[in-house]
């Protein structure tokens, strides 16, 4: 090859790498951009991540509709658990749906594998819906009940050859008094009577880790009831070293099912049952430091534990914390941090480079979290015996179907409401965070519309396309292994 041969190859060569080596895809930085034009200017805050660090999560729709619980309440329309589980349909619509958010949304997001029950997908069904949402460059989290085999995990996880498929699994478990149906436990009394199955939840992945080397991150799900909210500290205090690494908290809301409302849900005040959470994390949470969408529907607290105790990673009332976070979002904002992690390593050396006053604040930052967890002897000791545990906590509040379905019914006529409770409604929807996908309409649109306004005629639509058989299914998950 001749020189000047030689040198084109290794510039190319070069530029590929200054391409794959960028901190942000510029296609993720346009989405990002798109996203902070679309909200509502009160949402628009320094601690605002929409648009800034994330384009939000995203959720499957009308792929699984059945479940084999009975909760009180559920959000689906009680057409959902007339729909048969059919393998193709959920791999065809879940490959469609994030094809398209893949198309309006960018490069990289959260993905919720969700619907009725996904444990009633046969492992390779579920493991394909997964493959469909990674392929779309999506990090998958499959939503279950938890009342599943370990046989069945290690399906999902291992393909036919025995290897593992995934690198990683998320899974988001639900776990609460309102539910009915579990194996071993129907009905639970009290939240402390499902312990032991949250439990065995956990060491399902632990011995998954073990035996197949399988990473796992798993979030602890809570519908929070006038019944239930008082054992919250609880829950968090016996639960938080199980293996989860998310309490994730969603005060009920008259939405889905009307049969399975059973309490007055108005009662629930978001202050009170964040205060529960708190006095079960044994700390105040701060969760104005990062606001994801309108604080109305979601709030969230990041931090980890140290023992006992839990520890933000920055805190609302320390300006030096303050001046971090906005340092984060300025300069790392956009980061895809599930990328490969030699690449995430050279993306964040480009980044330092570029900005080398990020090293000090770092550092700065790094010792005054250690100091507020008691210090880095402590904080090395309890490491060492692993009881550090990362840890977030949320709370996100599903609308009232009655004020989403006319709150959305005008914004759809570009009006906003008179009424202060239907315009705080549209305030909310302008600003979500959690969509779900319509390819066949070019829409995406809000959770909250999805189960008060789309869901009811989607899953008659599903009950007429997918009838249950004569004879009832076998469920994979129960099913015992050749
Ligand atoms: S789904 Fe509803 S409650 Fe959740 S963020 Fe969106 S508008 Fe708010």
């Amino acid at each position: 090859m001749s020189v000047v041969g030689m040198a084109k190859r290794l510039g190319s060569s070069l530029a590929q790498l200054e391409r794959l080596t960028r901190p942000v895809d510029p296609e993720a930085r346009r989405a990002l951009e798109r996203r902070w034009a679309e909200l509502p200017s009160h949402v628009r805050t320094p601690a605002q991540t929409l648009g800034r660090m994330a384009v939000g999560c995203e959720g499957t729709h009308g792929v699984f509709p059945r479940c084999n619980f009975t909760c009180t309440p559920c959000y689906h329309s009680r057409d959902a658990n007339h729909v048969r589980v059919d393998g193709a349909h959920t791999v065809r619509e879940v490959e469609r749906q994030v094809a398209f958010l893949r198309s309006v949304r960018g490069p990289h997001a959260h993905t919720q594998l969700i619907g009725g029950e996904v444990s009633l997908l046969s492992p390779d069904d579920h493991a394909a819906a997964l493959l469909a949402i990674r392929r779309h460059g999506r990090e998958p989290m499959s939503f279950t009940h938890g009342d599943f085999s370990y046989e069945y995990l290690e399906r999902l996880a291992l393909g036919p050859d025995g290897r593992p498929r995934f690198r990683r699994l998320s899974f988001a478990a639900h776990f609460d008094t309102t539910m009915r149906g579990r194996q071993g436990l129907r009905r639970a009394a009290s939240e402390t009577d499902l312990n032991p199955y949250r439990q065995r939840f956990c060491e399902m992945f632990k011995r998954l880790r073990a035996e197949h080397g399988l990473r796992y991150f798993l979030a602890h799900n809570m519908t929070v009831t006038p019944a239930n909210v008082e054992e919250i500290p609880q829950v968090v205090r016996d639960c938080h070293a199980m293996g989860f690494n998310m309490f994730s908290f969603q005060p009920a809301a008259f939405v889905g099912d009307e049969r399975r409302w059973a309490e007055d849900y108005r009662l629930l005040d978001p202050d009170y049952v964040w205060a529960k959470v708190e006095e079960g994390a044994g700390a105040r949470l701060p969760y104005e430091v990062f606001q994801t969408g309108d604080l109305r529907c979601n709030r969230t607290a990041v931090g980890f534990y140290v023992k006992d105790r839990w520890y933000p990673v920055l805190d609302d009332q320390d300006e030096a914390d303050l001046a971090a976070r906005d340092a984060f979002f300025t300069y790392l904002g956009g980061v895809h941090w599930n990328a490969p992690f030699p690449l995430l390593v050279l993306r964040l050396a480009r980044v330092l480079a570029a900005n080398p006053a990020l090293g000090s604040l770092a550092l700065k930052w790094l010792s005054r979290t250690l100091r507020r967890a008691g210090g880095a002897k402590k904080v090395l000791r309890a490491l060492a015996s692993k009881e550090v545990v990362p840890m977030t906590f949320v709370m996100h509040r599903f609308m009232h179907a009655k004020d989403v379905a006319p709150a959305w019914e005008l914004l759809e006529q570009g009006r906003l409401a008179d009424d202060p409770r239907l315009l705080e409604a549209q305030e909310r929807l302008q600003a979500c965070f959690y969509a779900m996908a319509h390819p066949e309409s070019g829409r995406i649109v809000p959770a909250c519309v999805q189960h008060a306004v789309l869901d009811p005629q989607e899953n008659q639509e599903l009950r007429q396309l997918l009838p249950l058989p004569r004879r009832p299914q076998a469920n994979p998950s129960r099913q015992a292994v050749p």
